[in-house]
Formats: C-alpha cells, sequence, structure tokens
C-alpha cells in the first residue's frame, strides 16, 4: 500500500546512514499506517526507472527521498519527468520563494525551480530543491537532507492521509519493561498470541531494557492485550511507550524535584551525557565526575589510595567510595557510580573484560552494589558501555519505584 524508495550511491556505500527511510516509517507507523517495502536504490538511471515503474505498479502511495538536487548526480527528478510524460516547467512564485529565502539570486535558483508541469510543490524552507507531490500516481518526491524532508513531511503526510483516507488502519501500543531479558517475557506473548491470534506481537530488547509492542485494527483488544502483559510484569514496568531509561528517570525526577548525582570511570561520561541530552536536565542532574585514572578517583571523589591499593580500581570497595564521594561532593538526593573494564585490552583472569561494578544509591542509605550482568556476546566495548550505562539508569529507576535491589530484579545476563 506505501512504499518508500531512498535514493542515493552514498546509502548503499554505507557512507550515510538511511535515518530518512526510518524518519518516514516512524512517523506513518504512528498514524496507523502501514509501510510494506523500503529499497534503497543508486543514482543509476536504470535501476531508477525500473524500481519506481514496478513500485508505482503494486502501491497506492510511493514515497522517494534523494536525489534532488541541482548536482550531476541527482537525477530523480528528471527521469520522473520523462517516466510520467509530463515536460519541465520554469515556475516564477517558487523561483521567487527561493530568492527571498537566500536574500539573492543563485546559480542553482532556476533548475531548482523548473519542474514537472503536473507536480504539486511542497516549499523547502531551508534549503533549494522542492519535494513534489504527482497526485494522480501517488508518488512523493522528497530531497534527501534530513531536516528539509523533515521541514516538508506534514504536507506530505496530509497528501497521504487523503489518498488514504479509506485504508484499514493497524493501531499498534508499546510499553517498556526494565531489568528482564526477552527469553522471560516471550513465553508470556506466545500464550497471548494463542488467545488473540489476530494480533501482532514484537519484543525489541537493548540491554537492560526491552519495549513490547502488540498491533492490530481493534484498540480495546489491543489494550486488552497489553493489560495483560502488564500484570504479569509489573515489577519491571517502566512506561507505557517506547522510552528509554534516562527519559523515565527525567520525567520521575523533574516532577518530585529530586536530584541526581554520577562519578563514571569506564562509562566516560556516557551516563551524564544520555541525561544531558535531554532538555531541562538542569532542573535535577546536578553534574558528573569522569574519574578515569586512579588520581582522579582519589582527588575528585576521595577515594582512598589503601582501597585502590588492596581491592584495585575495579571493585566494589573502590565503587562504594566512588559513590560516597558523588554524595560527598554533590549532596544529590540520588547518585551513581561506575568502574570496570569495557576492553578490548585491560582484562585479567580475575577480572576480565567486561568486569563493570556499579553502585546506586540514595544519599544517606546504604548503596546496592553489584556487578553488571554482562554475558560474553556484550563484550565489545562500545556494546559495555551501552549496556553498563543502560543498567545503571534502569537500576536507579528500579531502586526509586521499589525500593530494593535492582540486582537481585535482574537475576540473568545482559
Ligand atoms: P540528495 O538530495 O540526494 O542530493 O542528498 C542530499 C544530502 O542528504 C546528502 O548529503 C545525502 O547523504 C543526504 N541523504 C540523502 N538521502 C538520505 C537518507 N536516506 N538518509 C539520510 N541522509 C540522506
Ligand atoms: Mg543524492
Amino acid at each position: 500500500m506505501i512504499e518508500l524508495i531512498s535514493i542515493g550511491d552514498e546509502l548503499l556505500h554505507g557512507a550515510t546512514l538511511n535515518t530518512n527511510a526510518q524518519f518516514i516509517a516512524h512517523k506513518l507507523y504512528n498514524a496507523g499506517f502501514e509501510v510494506q517495502r523500503s529499497t534503497t536504490l543508486p543514482d543509476e538511471k536504470q535501476a531508477l526507472q525500473a524500481g519506481l515503474k514496478e513500485a508505482l505498479s503494486r502501491s497506492k502511495v510511493v514515497v522517494t527521498t534523494g536525489g534532488l538536487g541541482p548536482t550531476l548526480d541527482d537525477a530523480t527528478k528528471s527521469i520522473v519527468s520523462q517516466m510520467l510524460g509530463c515536460e519541465p516547467r520554469f515556475n516564477q512564485r517558487y523561483f521567487d520563494h527561493l530568492c527571498q529565502l537566500f536574500g539573492e539570486e543563485r546559480s542553482t535558483f532556476r533548475s531548482q525551480s523548473t519542474v514537472p508541469e503536473k507536480a504539486e510543490l511542497l516549499y523547502n524552507q531551508l534549503g533549494t530543491a522542492p519535494g513534489l507531490i504527482f497526485a494522480d500516481e501517488g508518488l512523493i518526491l522528497l530531497p534527501g537532507v534530513p531536516s528539509e524532508l523533515e521541514g516538508m513531511w506534514p504536507k506530505a503526510f496530509e497528501f497521504i492521509n487523503r489518498r488514504l483516507k479509506d485504508a484499514p488502519r493497524v493501531w499498534h501500543k508499546r510499553i517498556t519493561l526494565a531489568l528482564i531479558r526477552e527469553q522471560k517475557v516471550d513465553p508470556v506473548l506466545r500464550v497471548l498470541k494463542d488467545q488473540f491470534p489476530e494480533l501482532g506481537f514484537g519484543i525489541y530488547p537493548a540491554y537492560g531494557y526491552l519495549g513490547v509492542r502488540i498491533s492490530g485494527d481493534d484498540l480495546d483488544k489491543i489494550d486488552h492485550a497489553i493489560k495483560k502483559v502488564k500484570d504479569e510484569f509489573s515489577s519491571h514496568l517502566m512506561t507505557d511507550g517506547a522510552f528509554r531509561p534516562e527519559e523515565v528517570l527525567h520525567e520521575f525526577l523533574t516532577q518530585n524535584k529530586q536530584t541526581l548525582a554520577v562519578a563514571e570511570s569506564c562509562t566516560g561520561g556516557a551516563i551524564a551525557n544520555r541525561i544531558t541530552m535531554l532538555p531541562n536536565a538542569s532542573n535535577y542532574f546536578l553534574g558528573g565526575v569522569v574519574s578515569y585514572s586512579n588520581a582522579a578517583k582519589s582527588s575528585l571523589l576521595g577515594v582512598s589510595k589503601k582501597t585502590l591499593q588492596t581491592y584495585g580500581a575495579v571493585s566494589s570497595e573502590t565503587v562504594q567510595e566512588m559513590l560516597d564521594g558523588v554524595f560527598n561532593q554533590f549532596e544529590s538526593d540520588w547518585g551513581i557510580a561506575v568502574t570496570g573494564i569495557a576492553g578490548p585490552s585491560g582484562g585479567t583472569d580475575e577480572k576480565p573484560v567486561g568486569t563493570v561494578w556499579v553502585a546506586i544509591g540514595k544519599r544517606g542509605e546504604s548503596p546496592y552494589i553489584g556487578l553488571v550482568p554482562l554475558s560474553r556476546s556484550a563484550w565489545a566495548r562500545k556494546t559495555i558501555i551501552r549496556a553498563c550505562s543502560n543498567f545503571a539508569l534502569a537500576g536507579l529507576w528500579h531502586l526509586i519505584q521499589h525500593n530494593t535491589s535492582p540486582f537481585e530484579a535482574y537475576n540473568d545476563k545482559l
């Protein structure tokens, strides 16, 4: 019914990540429309012609991105004009729009304002290429630059909505569960699938938390099934919708006017970064210390040299003193400390790569301290950092909600 065609050699070379397809598919999916196919094609005339023709023959709406620029490699506009047999025409109004937008005339404006005669134009407020809608064919051409495409999306979406107004919609709900593994959730979903064969189910694991999706055309049934999952995993339910643990903490700490500070060694500021990527994190986030060296752990957090010598930087004793240091330095309500070996080098038999201690606590109360339950499959450096920050954030959420050990809640491997 709807298909996407992402156009550009760079996408096929792996040089550019195809975020446009993700953006559009996500918008459509949230509106209950199903994208049934998404293809990537090169900036090459024959491949494009064949791909477009095929897509138009089977889909009511085809959305393309890329290849609308004025440079030698951008061919989408001319190929479509040819295919649909429409003459290119100079559009004075669009030309004027560009001159006004950029405050002067530029050499590419004429060609960018020359568009197939029957196309409806989507004005670009950031760049020069207009989007084009061919209403009879259900074809929408959008530029490749993500911000430009996103700017014209509402107009493109209006068209799709009109064209598919009688099409069946698929609705979906998501919830996010924390500190649980997919193997625990899967059997429950299988039972529900037998009960509700007409619904679609999905599990999306993310090292330390996971999303559950249920979709179908009957919202009541979806709600019913979602409730069953929530009841079954009530102690793990982090939120309705698809959210990361830092987003859920953000909400809670903001609403409850409580504060947080962190001390990070092997995660190198990843936890603080994830928190501060959210606007208004300053309402509750007091700060973080990236204490990578032993010297920094001592001087910035007050970890004793004796502790470091006796137990090492990667130990429960050190992480506990790091957390003490956080509370001394920041006087926050909540604190997180992390120290470990992210690899690939630096591991020993006793402390292999993936040995990561985390302390999570409330000021004035004894903290929960333990090893992040990483499995061998998570031992790539990037994954360790990701998984440990997930676990620390989701662990703090668990502690706040349940006042019990996050390590016991998650008695499995990430
Ligand atoms: P184009 O419209 O093909 O000239 O593309 C303009 C810019 O947008 C280039 O820098 C592309 O790498 C980028 N771009 C094109 N298609 C995509 C896409 N599907 N996702 C993300 N960026 C893209
Ligand atoms: Mg291109």
